[in-house]
């Protein structure tokens, strides 16, 4: 195996994205010690609101931080397609590691939350090296995600 691959192979495994992403190539910015990952589609494409399959239209690149490894801090470069159905036009296929508008890969937003359990979002943003006001939308995000899927109760409070 080159050692190319060999990485690739780590970072599929590291990344938890579903098989039909794949980690094609990763890179290090020694200036800003993080690890660049470039993440392409590799299945048919399909148009996101039918369903029936669709021609490739274009790409555009999706920068998402993800969890940090080894010690560096992870920055997916996902090549999104863009397909074009003869009904519904150009879309955008979902990536479904991220959320539609975030910056950030949902496993590191699920990591952002453990951690506001136990620290202020003061101590987290440095944590992660983001703004506090970042760590303030995550939360925000996160909590009417889960919300949206929970039962709604009378008293306010939503069940896990
Ligand atoms: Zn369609």
């Amino acid at each position: 195996m080159e050692e190319q691959e060999i990485l690739c192979t780590i970072y599929q495994e590291v990344l938890s994205i579903t098989p039909e992403w794949k980690a094609m190539g990763a890179w290090k910015d020694d200036e800003r010690s993080d690890v660049h990952i470039r993440v392409e589609y590799a299945n048919r494409y399909v148009c996101p609101e039918c369903g029936k399959e669709a021609k490739l239209h274009d790409h555009r690149i999706r920068r998402l931080r993800h969890v940090d490894a080894c010690g560096n801090q992870m920055i997916l470069e996902v090549n999104v397609p863009r397909i074009k159905c003869p009904e519904h036009k150009a879309k955008q296929l979902d990536a479904p590691f991220a959320e539609k508008h975030s910056m950030y890969t949902k496993l590191f937003e699920t990591r952002v939350i453990e951690w506001l359990k136990t620290m202020s979002v003061n101590a987290v943003a440095k944590k992660v090296n983001i703004g506090w006001d970042a760590v303030d939308n995550i939360r925000k995000h996160v909590v009417k995600r889960s919300t949206a899927s929970a039962p709604y109760r009378p008293d306010g409070h939503t069940s896990q």
